[in-house]
């Protein structure tokens, strides 16, 4: 969820690609987007990119220089200027790699802290969890049974979990900030991985930032939804009480959407930073469209329509009142 609103957005800001949690509730959860990590990842390739092309422009002019010189001696010559001009370009390339490496840690420290857990001084509780050292036996046992209920919770409604993202878990504001965390409770890491600060260690928050997860693992060939559709979803599947009824409720609805919700992830930050009820509103919309569409079975439908280039628009159907924007 992207929750906490303020401290949330400038979170998500600083650090494109993580998802904070949820608004509402104390701030919880999820955060966003995918679409930001989207974003970080292509900007990797084209750094490297770009370091390898201007390889191959010396190589191009190298090699022009070593045709034209024509006798042996000229061609040692021509093959050590050669060697020369690779070892600069090989040095240049690993001077770039690593000051685009370094960058990558200093500007989005979420990002280099779920790539190396150990390397910001986490250590594995179990398979895929990391936390920090010197945690009690009791609170190694309860972030074990939070991580636990919450996967179970994702994989009862998902019907199984395509992916074993990782969990960085921390059970202090220090450690969390040391990892790249801010204000939100937990955040989905470029919806790969999931991070959760000392006020987010329960299955409901952690659920929430798991389905994000398990969702965008499952949406194939590009395809995506409404950010109000992924934020509402996490909450039904965390089954959140602070904004939505309990399952047995002929409505879960708690705040029936009164006008258009957030698309974006720009728009989704904006509306929740102005109205907390925001993430109450789209979970009452998508727990409506999964009641009058079959439930469970309807999102995987939906999933696999969206795989195969159907439009979101075209495959989810909201009442008038409620039509998202976009
Ligand atoms: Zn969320």
């Amino acid at each position: 969820m992207i929750s906490a609103p303020a401290p949330h957005r400038a979170t998500t800001d600083r650090r494109a690609g993580a998802r904070p949690a949820a608004q509402g509730v104390p701030p919880t959860g999820p955060i966003a987007p995918s679409r930001d990590g989207a974003h970080l990842s292509a900007e990797e390739p084209t750094g490297t990119k770009t370091a390898y092309d201007a390889i191959g422009a010396r190589e191009s002019h190298s090699n022009d220089g070593h045709t034209t010189e024509g006798c042996g001696m000229q061609a040692t010559r021509g093959r050590s200027k050669f060697r020369k001009i690779w070892t600069r370009s090989l040095a240049g390339l690993a001077a770039l790699l690593i000051a685009g490496a370094a960058g990558v840690v200093l500007a989005y420290p979420s990002v280099a802290a779920t790539t190396c857990p150990g390397c910001y001084g986490l250590t594995e509780l179990q398979p895929g969890v990391y936390t920090e050292q010197g945690l009690s036996g009791e609170q190694r046992a309860w972030v074990s049974q939070v991580v636990e209920t919450a996967r179970q919770r994702v994989s009862g409604f998902y019907g199984g979990r395509s992916g074993s993202p990782k969990l960085l878990v921390c059970l202090t504001e220090e450690c969390y900030q040391h990892i790249g965390g801010g204000k939100e409770r937990g955040i989905a890491v470029l919806n790969r991985s999931v991070m959760l600060s000392p006020r987010g260690l329960d299955p409901v928050i952690a659920s929430h930032e798991l389905s994000h997860v398990e969702l965008h693992q499952r949406l194939s060939g590009g395809a995506d939804v409404p950010q109000w559709f992924d934020e509402g979803l996490a909450v039904v599947v965390s089954n959140d009480p602070r904004y939505l009824a309990p399952e047995s409720a002929p409505d879960r609805c708690l705040t029936d959407p009164t006008g258009p919700l957030p698309v974006t992830l720009g728009e989704w930050l904006h509306a929740a930073g102005q109205d907390p009820g925001t993430y109450a509103k789209s979970a009452c919309q998508v727990s409506r469209w999964l009641r009058q569409n079959g439930g469970r079975a309807a999102l995987h439908t939906l999933i696999k329509s969206l795989g195969n280039g159907g439009a979101f628009t075209a495959l989810v159907k909201v009442a008038p009142q409620d039509q998202p924007t976009g």
